[in-house]
């Protein structure tokens, strides 16, 4: 915990956090690369910033300056950030000090943890699982307990479902809540900065250390940043829970089904309304092919410059496309060759209008359904898995495939509509932890981290942390 805690030897919190992460890589292989903490830990001392002397760690498609940045592609392995995010700037003006850049799934497309260009991340609740992606290494690091606070990023889920895995505090606040600025990209129309904590207080108060308006992102919203951790009330009578009722009837475990009923059952006895709110399952069914087709066409599009030419690794070739094309082919793992030709697909002059249109009207009908099922409840909330997760054996699981469609994907509703969505841990199976989801209104993080902390208070998994052994 970092909120209403002030760290008195910040040196010490900084390097046990070092050591715990490089003592513990053998084992989960969270990291990129550990960064040089002198100068930040001397201006931790003199800071008065909300996060000062909290050892922290960046998802490594975050710039900052001077330091690797890879986005966990070969392609960027040797690349150096020119200059920091705003949201680096944001946490090192607060005191918060980077020890650290964490693996991902290339460019956050994925889902497993398994397709860094450093390997494998794994569970630290049990290292033959994964811990979930896009952010696997920060979700990792922050429920290891070598830090508190992770910087993620998440374009479909890359912050919920990890956390869900992983049994931490998960957000994706509004779109336009927090600066893009100095992000490597993913889908610019879905992509949002997310945060793990393991805590709701902690996860209120980095809130209000990143959110506001920054003019180098235009999508950025001027919206004042409320004092959420201030303000945080977890009193859940009168509030109006509604459950997603689709995600409950796809999901099979039983084990799933009793721990989330369970809790909706405390929270009725807390005072909460619950409604079972349902949207057309037949369009629910579309969310995977349509974030797919928009997030691989947005891709494409954004990541054509990297082509071996103007960043990082360049392979030899006879002519300049040969070049480019032995560059990229080296460059990027197959699972995002495979996503770049749904892409080019998807944008190709030909398909545009069936695909790529068709897709995005698809969206906005989607984001209809979500605003109506919102319009009379307080949040909406439902499992953030049918499942713990998954063994890192388990090769389906970044397939296109039919299996638990609702259940695993209807989280991408939060990036369809930009509303804010959070997932909290509510128990363990089997030892393994799974997260519940709490989506709220555009702009109404207060409303959501309200709910979120009521709901903290009634299963006790606050501050949960992994004992990682192997
Ligand atoms: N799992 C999704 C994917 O494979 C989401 C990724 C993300 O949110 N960055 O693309």
């Amino acid at each position: 915990m970092f909120a209403n805690r002030k760290i008195v030897n910040i040196e010490n919190e900084v390097l046990t956090a070092i050591s715990v992460a490089r003592k513990q890589q053998p084992l989960l292989n969270a990291m990129v690369s550990f960064t040089e903490v002198d100068e930040a830990i001397e201006h931790a001392k003199s800071s008065s910033g909300k996060m000062a002397g909290v050892p922290i760690v960046l998802k490594d498609n975050v710039l900052t300056k001077g330091v690797r940045t890879t986005g966990s592609v070969s392609i960027l392995d040797n690349y150096i950030g020119a200059y920091d995010a705003t949201i680096t700037t944001k946490l090192k003006d607060a005191g918060a000090v980077i020890i650290g850049k964490s693996a991902l799934d290339g460019l956050g497309m994925g889902g497993t943890g398994t397709n860094c260009h450093t390997g494998f991340v794994h569970n630290p609740y049990d290292v033959n699982r994964m811990a979930g992606g896009s952010s696997a290494g920060s979700a990792a690091l922050v429920a290891s307990g070598a830090v508190s606070f992770a910087i993620g990023s998440d374009t479909g889920d890359s912050v919920r479902k990890p956390a869900s895995f992983v049994g931490i505090v998960g957000v994706k606040p509004t779109y336009g809540r927090i600066s893009r600025y100095g992000i490597i990209p993913y889908a610019s129309s879905l992509d949002h900065v997310g945060y793990f904590t393991r805590s709701v207080e902690d996860a209120a108060l980095a809130l209000e250390v990143l959110a506001g308006r920054d003019d180098r992102d235009m999508t950025s919203s001027f919206r004042i940043v409320e004092d959420y951790l201030a303000n945080l009330n977890g009193n859940l009578s009168g509030k109006t829970i509604g459950v997603l009722g689709n995600v409950i009837d796809s999901i099979k475990n039983e084990s799933t089904l009793k721990l989330f009923n369970d809790l909706v059952d405390k929270c009725k006895t807390a005072g909460a309304t619950i409604k079972i709110v349902s949207m057309d399952p037949k369009r629910l069914q579309t969310c995977l092919p349509v974030y797919y087709i928009i997030a691989n066409s947005e891709a494409t599009a954004n990541h054509s410059n990297l082509d071996g030419i103007r960043f990082g690794m360049q392979e030899s070739g006879d002519t300049l496309e040969e070049l480019m094309t032995n560059s990229r082919t080296k460059g990027f793992s197959f699972l995002l060759r495979k996503r770049f030709i749904i892409g080019s697909y998807s944008l190709a002059d030909e398909n545009q209008e069936l695909l790529l249109r068709k897709a995005q009207k698809v969206r906005r009908l989607l984001v209809e359904d979500f605003k109506a099922a919102l319009a009379d409840v307080d949040v909406l909330i439902a499992p953030a898995s049918g499942d713990v997760a998954p063994l890192l054996t388990d090769t389906s699981a970044d397939q296109l495939s039919a299996r638990y469609l609702i259940a695993e994907n209807y989280m991408v509703l939060g990036n369809f509509s930009g509303y804010p969505s959070m997932t909290i841990p509510m128990g363990k199976i089997n030892g393994l932890p799974m997260g519940i989801n709490i989506t709220a209104k555009p702009f109404e993080e207060q409303v959501m981290f309200d709910v979120a902390f009521g709901m903290e208070n009634l299963t006790g998994c606050k501050n949960m942390t992994a004992e990682v052994t192997v």
